[in-house]
This record gives structure tokens, sequence and C-alpha cells, in this order.
């Protein structure tokens, strides 16, 4: 009884567990995570060389904005202006940077039909980015 422990999402730490801030580390392997609950979070922008913290990252909709230099999107998004890819090299950039940890996030576009692509999907631990997750209106 008593099975798996299930680490606490929330908790503070856990930060750099989310795939949007394992993907911003895998770039800058220096960048510190913040840490809490708001919907989104003050941070120093990795993208480019500031002292103060003008960006904001979001565990929430796993997305990134910085009002200094400009950069956001979410994980795709970056990796698209990031690695210069279309949206499908950008996909399979995910899945080789994040793992397990990343999951397309379905668009309501109708054209997603390439789904067998990857093979099986995997089964991932954190199912708290549930199916009612949606893309923001101002990533669109
Ligand atoms: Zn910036």
């Amino acid at each position: 009884m008593g099975a798996h422990p299930v680490p606490a999402a929330n908790e503070v730490g856990c930060a750099s567990d989310e795939p949007i801030a394992t993907l911003i580390r895998h770039w800058f392997p220096l960048w510190t995570p913040p840490a809490g609950n708001a919907r989104w979070l003050k941070t120093r922008c990795p993208f480019h060389d500031e002292a103060h913290a003008s960006a904001s990252i979001s565990y929430e909709y796993q997305a990134f904005r910085c009002h200094g230099c400009g950069v956001k999107g979410d994980i795709i998004g970056l990796i698209r202006e990031r690695e210069e890819l279309a949206f499908g090299a950008a996909q399979r950039r995910a899945e080789e940077i994040l793992g397990g940890s990343y999951k397309p996030v379905p668009r309501e576009s109708a054209r997603v039909t390439r789904r067998r692509a990857f093979g099986e999907p995997r089964t991932v631990g954190s199912e708290r980015a549930g199916p009612g997750r949606q893309v923001p209106p101002w990533l669109r």
C-alpha cells in the first residue's frame, strides 16, 4: 500500500522539472527557473543579458515571454525561434530535448493528421497539464 511517492508538482524546488524550464536550461544551463505558484513568475531573461527580471515564465501555460528582448512562446514556439525550425522539426526537437516530459500541445487547427509519426505516445508521470489546457490568445 501507499504505493509510489508522487512528487508534489506545486512544491518549491520542482520548477526545474517543468518542461519549459528544462528546455530553457538546455540552452542556458546557468539559468535558474523561478519557483512559485503564480500563473506567471518573474525571471531574469536568459535570452538576453540583463540585471533585472524583465521576463516571465508560466508553468501553467508552459510558456515564456520577455519584455526586454521580445522572446516569447511556448515550448514549440521557443524552439522554432531559437533553432529556426519549422513546426514539425521543432516538435521532434522538443522530444529530443525533453524526452517523456514533452507532450505536444493540442492545437485547435484541424490539420493535426500526422500523429503516428512519433510511434507510440509515451506515458508521462505528470499529468497536471491536462486536456483542458489551451494555447493562450497572446501566443497565437
Ligand atoms: Zn529577454
